[in-house]
């Protein structure tokens, strides 16, 4: 068990949520919150420049009591920033970060504790199925971790969500991670400690449209590629070298079946066959140099990401 009565943080990223935020506030969130006893709560919103009533809403909450922090963004950053700016000023032992739209069940909330409890540094909700939204999605997310885990990305869950809970540790860890295209949850996962998943069932959104359309999805997604690995870079060095092997081989073959041994298969490939041979040849040379000079690039973009090259679990580390 952990110290009697800390405080935990409860993160809120919200854009445009003016429709759903009274319901999931007052009858949702808060109601859950007051029956748990051995916790302060503070909540901290984190309004993602919000061009409907939503700041308003938030003030009178903030107006009311102390546990409610604002933090107001100038304008839309989108949902990573927004995570990444409550996560700066949550002052508790604990932080939990959840949508105001309801999809993530906040009766959970007992759960995330328990397991943060015993132990565990990182407790993330992972959707049991992929409930959400449309074919195109579903299989778009389907597709999306099967391509990371492809990729090497070994640290991100599929499905995990959002909704989660992180020790004071893992906060504090991430705070000093300083990349700008980021994608939260990949690193949170990346960061490791000791991790745990709660499942659990992505409801409907109380009202109101989720601000995630497909095209923000894909970019995401791509974000995610490009932050968190860099494969997608060399897979086409790969495939350079599969060409130039297959049509060396090609021209070899001309070579020999046409001049030295005289056309005996009489396939009389001409001069453009040639061609086409050796330019196909080329290519897969141009390939596979854009390959090497994108592993010189991986490199300088791993130098700019600026990422610390381990970190230490002063939990489990002695006498240092
Ligand atoms: N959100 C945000 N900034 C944005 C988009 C969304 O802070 O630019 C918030 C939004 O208000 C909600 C959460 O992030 O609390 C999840 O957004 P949404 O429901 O649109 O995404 P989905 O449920 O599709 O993941
Ligand atoms: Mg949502």
């Amino acid at each position: 068990m952990r110290i009697l009565d800390p405080t935990i943080s409860v993160v809120i990223p919200i854009h445009n949520e003016m429709e759903v935020l009274p319901e999931f506030l007052d009858k949702q969130l808060l109601p859950e919150l007051d029956k748990i006893k051995n916790y302060k709560f503070e909540i901290i919103f984190v309004n993602d420049g919000s061009t409907d009533k939503s700041a308003e809403i938030l003030m009178r909450y903030t107006e009311k009591s102390k546990r409610f922090k604002l933090i107001s963004l100038s304008r839309n950053f989108g949902k990573e920033p927004a995570l990444s700016a409550g996560l700066k000023y949550a002052n508790g032992k604990a932080v939990l970060t959840i949508d105001a739209d309801g999809q993530q069940p906040p009766s959970l909330i007992p759960k995330f504790i328990s397991k943060w409890e015993a132990g565990a540094q990182i407790v993330t909700g992972v959707r049991d199925h992929f409930t959400k939204h449309g074919l195109v999605q579903k299989m778009g997310s389907k597709l999306f971790y099967w391509m990371l885990r492809r990729m090497g990305n070994r640290y991100t869950v599929p499905g995990s969500t959002d909704y989660r809970l992180i020790d004071r540790v893992v906060v504090d860890e991430f705070n000093k991670l300083s990349e700008h295209n980021r994608i939260t949850r990949g690193l949170i996962d990346w960061l490791g400690f000791r991790q745990e998943h709660i499942e659990y069932t992505y409801g409907a959104r109380i009202a109101g449209k989720p601000s995630y359309n497909l095209s923000k999805l894909f970019h995401l997604a791509i974000d995610s590629f490009i932050s968190m690995s860099t494969t997608p870079l060399i897979i086409f060095g790969y495939i350079g070298v599969i060409i130039t092997i297959l049509s060396f081989l090609l021209g070899v073959f001309v070579i020999i079946q046409q001049y030295i041994l005289g056309d005996p298969l009489g396939l009389y490939w001409n001069g453009a066959v040639q061609m086409a041979i050796f330019i196909t040849f080329l290519i897969g040379l141009v390939l596979i140099s854009q390959a090497i000079s994108a592993l010189y690039i991986s490199h300088i973009h791993a130098e700019t990401q600026g990422r610390p090259l381990y970190i230490i679990d002063k939990g489990k580390s002695k006498n240092l």
